[in-house]
């Protein structure tokens, strides 16, 4: 077998592909003709293209070469596929050397056409999708409406020129980041958004590259790979600021009065019926307070409308601020307003609100140089006891209002509930209310006191302040009377006050009149538990030059509830003054024992309820003689209030009770005769 030299080959090759790439139908034909005569050093070489080769394998050897001349027929295939066939001729002879070397050339050649063919008809397919990507692209562009694609976690894969002209933001400057760099802060997350609204059409804030916020209608839907997997959404994003904000101004026209900019009585209406099916579920009372302001009309008929315009609007904001941010206040239409308060608990809560109105117009409107005074007339209706909707509650208490104004003639401020119940209940607490406010400015309050023994040496060994209230009509009131309704009020805190000095006050006169130093105890109650107590408690015993020994805080079980750190470290600094503190009411509040040991009290005080049940009731002892043992556990001293008998005593020593207080001994006493026990009791 001749073989040719390696360079032959090369340029064989070269050739060829040379060919393929360049030429097309009958010029390759050609060509590839011409390179195989070449190859074979034959006068004659053809290539027959797949078509005719299938005739020329039936019929060889093909037309031109003359009939009688021997010639070689080679197939060019590959993998199956037939190109065609290489036919040469012209030579004396063709022996096997000279067929394999066709058949070389054919391979070759077969190899080149099928590469070539592949790599065309890929190239043909991706130039046909790049055109019809460009062509969407082209119609997305198109679009005013602003298109992106996110992901499955919402990383933007696509932007249009519509997004960009809407948000800012370029393509190159959105695309690969998440979506939520466009929400407004506002706005929850992305998943919570398109949980909730599917693909449905949807209102949403969005923010642009410039920081300004804006609305627009959002759509999703979603996108979908070739098998119908999801793998991301398709939004498509309309500006609509504007149509919002003419909604808005539709809105506030027919929800808002424009003079005040307060909600009108449709938007009360709706509100109230709201907040009633809120306190419906809670189990909460609501009130509607219907206020009419006093010599309005005479200030806006006389100075006229714009002087009364600006006194309507400097009230509605006097309102606004006396009230918690979840009262609703309203006006209602020329000098009426109307107020809806609903996480109330009781309904004189409502009665202490309408105060706090009135007490807001006190202070003189300064107008244009006119000092102008303003009062009002309140009514107030409760749900659910008046009425179960926001019109009957209006209503109602527009009526409560009108009764108000009468009583009072018109003039002077008033408040009325509509049911009468209601109204005497207020008119008693705001009778004792301001008879106790005069009871301390004019001395009516006085302290009993009642003392304390040591069961060991049946000795005195202190006494507990108890306030009274010596009414000039109704005589001597108990503390129970009226305790409650200063604790409601606050006035609670200057009743307080006045007790620690007048017991500081009698300590001090008892002491330089040579009694035995004995422990006063004074009652205090959780509002005046504050931060402020232990500094006035040091002022008080500094100013009557009192040692602290003199002096004992009880304080309810009640009191420890709320934020006991906080508690704890009030007792602290009562403590390290060298005052003393007593947990009164024992057993019948809920303090946890852990907590108890952090406490620094010195005496547990079991409450009257439990001595009353000794020694038959065998809950009560029980009780009582766990007190008694949880104290000693705990190093406290235990004293027993409420001790009537001469059983409950006995009971109580046996089980080693420390103390005693009660009518069995003495009941609360005037101080002078509190001094003439002790004096007697220590046989001075
Ligand atoms: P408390 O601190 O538990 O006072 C004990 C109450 O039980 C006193 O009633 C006292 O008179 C009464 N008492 C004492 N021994 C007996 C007895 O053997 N039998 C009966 N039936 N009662 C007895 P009072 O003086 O009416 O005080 C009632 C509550 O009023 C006091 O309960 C205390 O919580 C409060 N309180 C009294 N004075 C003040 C005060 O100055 N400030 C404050 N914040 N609260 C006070
Ligand atoms: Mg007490
Ligand atoms: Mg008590």
């Amino acid at each position: 077998m001749t073989l040719l030299p390696l360079s032959d080959y090369l340029g064989d090759s070269a050739a060829l592909c040379d060919a393929v790439v360049r030429l097309r139908g009958s010029a390759l034909v050609a060509e590839l003709g011409r390179i195989a005569s070449a190859v074979m050093a034959s006068p004659h070489g053809l290539f027959l293209p797949a078509a005719s080769a299938a005739a020329a394998t039936s019929a060889a050897p093909p037309a031109p070469f003359p009939r009688d001349t021997p010639a070689l027929l080679q197939e060019i295939s590959f993998d199956g596929h037939c190109f065609g066939h290489y036919s040469v001729a012209g030579r004396p002879v063709y022996n096997d050397a000279d067929r394999r070397h066709l058949a070389s050339l054919a391979s070759l050649t077969a190899g080149v056409l099928q590469v070539h063919s592949l790599a065309q008809r890929s190239t043909h397919a991706y130039a046909q999708v790049e055109a019809l990507l460009a062509q969407q692209t082209q119609i997305l562009d198109q679009l005013h409406e602003s298109v992106l694609t996110m992901d499955l976690t919402g990383y933007i894969t696509s932007w249009n020129k519509g997004a960009e002209r809407l948000f800012g933001y370029t393509s190159v400057e959105a695309v690969g980041r998440n979506i939520l760099f466009l929400y407004d802060d506002e706005d929850t997350g992305f998943h919570d958004a398109f949980l909730e609204q599917g693909g449905r059409l949807m209102e949403v804030r969005r923010r642009k590259k410039s920081g300004e916020i804006f609305w627009a209608s959002l759509s999703l839907s979603p996108l979908q790979d070739l098998d119908g997997k999801p793998i991301g959404l398709i939004a498509y994003l309309t500006d609509i600021t504007e149509r919002k904000l003419a909604e808005e101004r539709l809105h506030h026209l027919a929800y808002y009065d424009p003079l005040t900019s307060l909600p009108n009585r449709t938007l009360l209406a709706k509100l109230v019926d709201q907040a009633l099916s809120v306190a419906q579920r809670s189990k909460m009372l609501g009130c509607v307070l219907f206020i009419d302001l006093n010599r309005f009309k005479l200030i806006n008929d006389t100075l006229g409308r714009r002087i009364g315009d600006e006194l309507l609007r400097q009230v509605s904001l006097r309102f606004r601020q006396a009230l918690r941010d979840q009262d609703l206040v309203a006006r209602l239409g020329g000098d009426e307003f109307a107020v809806g308060l609903f996480d109330i608990g009781q309904h004189f809560e409502a009665s202490m609100v309408s105060q706090k109105l009135l007490a807001s117009l006190v202070e003189p409107f300064l107008i244009e140089g006119h000092d102008l005074r303003v009062g009002a007339s309140i009514g107030i209706s409760v749900y659910p006891q008046d009425g179960q909707d926001a019109e009957t509650l209006l209503r109602l208490a527009d009526i409560a209002m009108y009764r108000a104004k009468q009583d009072s003639g018109g003039e002077a401020e008033s408040v009325a509930f509509y049911s009468q119940d209601m109204n005497l209940g207020m008119q008693a607490r705001m009778r004792l209310e301001t008879g106790l406010r005069q009871a301390l400015s004019e001395q009516q309050l006085l302290l009993h006191y009642q003392p304390k023994y040591a069961l060991g040496s049946g000795r005195i060994i202190g006494a507990e302040a108890l306030v009274r209230w010596h009414h000039p009509q109704h005589g001597m009131i108990p503390p129970a009377e009226f305790i409650p309704l200063a604790e409601s009020t606050g006035l609670v805190v200057q009743v307080g006050e006045w007790v620690l000095e007048a017991a500081c006050a009698q300590a001090q006169a008892w002491k330089q009149a040579g009694l035995p130093p004995i422990r006063l105890a004074v009652n205090v109650s959780a509002r005046e538990f504050t931060a402020a107590l232990p500094a006035r408690v040091a002022a008080t015993l500094a100013r009557y030059g009192l040692e602290a020994a003199w002096l004992e805080l009880e304080i309810t079980e009640s009191t420890l509830m709320h934020n006991i750190e906080r508690v704890i470290g009030i007792m602290d600094r009562i403590t390290a003054l060298g005052v003393a503190l007593s947990l009164d009411d024992f057993g019948t509040g809920y303090s946890s024992l852990s907590y108890l040991k952090r406490f620094p009290i010195d005496t547990l005080k079991i409450d009257r309820s439990f001595t009353t049940g000794i020694p038959t009731d065998a809950s009560d002892c029980a009780i009582a003689s766990t007190i008694i043992s949880i104290a000693q556990q705990l190093h406290h001293k235990v004293i027993a209030e409420g001790v009537e008998t001469a059983e409950q005593l006995a009971f109580l020593k046996s089980s080693g009770c420390d103390e005693v207080q009660g009518y069995l001994f003495s009941r609360p006493l005037p101080a002078v005769e509190f001094e003439k026990a002790l004096r007697q009791n220590w046989g001075l």
